[in-house]
C-alpha cells in the first residue's frame, strides 16, 4: 500500500548497519515501519534491528537457499501492489549477500526496485584504507582453500587498481602468507577489522610486516575483516616483452631508427627507451 514513505508495488533494497546499530538512515527507518512486508536474511537477526527502533512489521525470510523459489512469490506480492523492503544480516543487500536472483527477476518483469542506501563494508573500508580510491575493484570473498586461493591471487597479479576482499580473520595469517608469496612482500596491504564495533581496528602495511602483526597478536583473527591490497604500480616507462620482440624482428629487417620508431607507434611506448635496448641488442 502507498503511504508518504513507501509508494505500493515496490521493492525496495534497505542497507541496514554493519556494526553500530545507529548507522541507519532515517529514511531507511520509514521504509522498514511502513512498507507491507520485510524479506529479511535471516529474519531473528533482523528482529534485533527492529526492536532497538520499536518497529512492528510482518517479516519474510529470503536468503541464498530459498531465494529463487521465493522470487515468483514476491513479485506476485509485488504485482498486487504491495510494498516490500528487503534486507540482509548486515550492510548493502546483493554484496556478498542475497538479492540478485529477486532484483533481477523484479527488473525482467518491470517491477520498480528502489535502493535506500547506507553502510557497506567493502566501501567503509576503502573509505579510511588511504589506498587510491579513483578506481577500485570489489573482489568478493577469497577461497577459503589455500590453492583456489593463490590462483585467484595469481590472476589479478597485474591489477593496477585498488582491490577489495572479504575475508574471516581467522584466516587471516593463511591469506597474508599467500599474498606475500603471490603478490609479494612490499604490497601494502590494509585490514579493516570490526567496523563501527568497539575493537575497530585499522592496520596499514607491506604484505611482510602485517603477516608479522598478525602473529604477534591473536585478539587480530576475531571478528569480521576486509583486506584491501594496494593495486599493481605499473612503471609508465616499461617495455612490454612483445614490444621488445616486435624490435628484434624490425631489427633484421632496417635500421634501428626506423625500427624503434615502428615499435614506439605500436605499443605506444617512447622512442628513446626503445633506441637504448636496439643498441643493447647489436
Ligand atoms: N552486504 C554486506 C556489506 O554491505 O558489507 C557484506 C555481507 S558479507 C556476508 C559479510 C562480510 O562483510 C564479512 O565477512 C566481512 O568481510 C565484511 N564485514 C561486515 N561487517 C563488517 C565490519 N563491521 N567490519 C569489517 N568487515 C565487515
Amino acid at each position: 500500500m502507498s503511504s508518504v514513505f513507501v509508494e505500493s508495488g515496490t521493492l525496495y533494497i534497505v542497507a541496514t548497519p554493519i556494526g553500530n546499530l545507529t548507522d541507519i538512515s532515517q529514511r531507511a527507518l520509514d521504509v522498514l515501519t511502513h512498507v507491507d512486508i520485510i524479506a529479511c536474511e535471516d529474519t531473528r537477526h533482523t528482529q534485533k534491528l527492529l526492536s532497538t527502533y520499536s518497529i512492528k512489521n510482518k517479516t519474510l525470510s529470503l536468503h541464498d537457499h530459498n531465494e529463487r523459489q521465493r522470487q515468483d512469490y514476491v513479485a506476485t506480492l509485488l504485482q498486487e501492489g504491495k510494498s516490500i523492503a528487503l534486507v540482509s544480516d548486515a550492510g548493502t543487500p546483493l554484496i556478498s549477500d542475497p538479492g540478485f536472483y529477486l532484483v533481477r527477476h523484479c527488473r525482467q518483469l518491470n517491477l520498480p526496485v528502489s535502493p535506500i542506501p547506507g553502510a557497506c563494508a567493502a566501501i567503509a573500508a576503502l573509505s579510511v584504507a588511504g589506498l587510491p580510491t579513483d578506481r577500485f575493484s570489489f573482489e568478493g570473498f577469497l577461497p577459503s582453500k589455500s590453492g583456489a586461493r593463490q590462483s585467484t591471487l595469481a590472476n589479478l597479479l597485474e591489477e593496477p587498481r585498488t582491490m577489495v576482499f572479504y575475508d574471516a580473520p581467522r584466516r587471516a595469517i593463511d591469506t597474508v602468507e599467500d599474498i606475500v608469496k603471490v603478490l609479494g612482500g612490499e604490497r601494502q596491504v590494509v585490514i579493516s577489522r570490526e567496523l563501527t564495533k568497539t575493537f575497530e581496528t585499522v592496520h596499514s602495511d607491506t604484505a611482510e610486516n602485517l603477516l608479522a602483526w598478525l602473529k604477534e597478536d591473536p585478539n587480530q583473527l576475531k571478528g569480521e575483516m576486509v583486506l584491501i591490497i594496494e593495486g599493481n604500480k605499473i612503471d609508465p616507462n616499461a617495455i612490454p616483452a612483445k614490444a621488445i620482440d616486435t624490435l628484434k624482428l624490425l631489427l633484421e629487417e632496417m635500421k634501428p631508427k626506423k625500427a624503434c620508431a615502428i615499435t614506439a607507434e605500436i605499443y605506444g611506448v617512447k622512442k628513446n627507451a626503445l633506441y637504448e635496448i636496439a643498441l643493447s641488442l647489436k
